[in-house]
């Protein structure tokens, strides 16, 4: 007989208990951050209004073009300066 498989994580169990272990994971912006839980790896992120939510598929897209947009600019004004610093 096949033993019945959970999908019960037991550190679920722990974050239920204790409360989630959140560490920062990702950087997105200099204020939008994504968030795993070090037990259960669930994940939060910055919502726009500064808030912590779940992070969803649909936040990992804007947290995606979030970054892609940050990063680009945060270039720009590197090249920037490096230029200016030259001349
Ligand atoms: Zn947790």
């Amino acid at each position: 007989m096949k033993k019945p498989t959970t999908n019960r994580n037991p550190f679920k169990i722990y974050c239920d208990v204790f409360g989630h272990n959140y560490q920062v994971s990702k950087k997105v912006t200099s204020h939008v951050k994504e968030y795993t839980c070090k037990c259960c790896k669930k994940q939060l992120t910055t919502n726009s209004n500064g808030n912590l939510t779940e992070l969803t598929p649909k936040y990992k897209e804007i947290n995606m073009l979030l970054e892609d947009f940050y990063t680009r600019r945060m270039l720009r004004l590197k090249n920037k300066s490096f230029v200016s610093s030259i001349y």
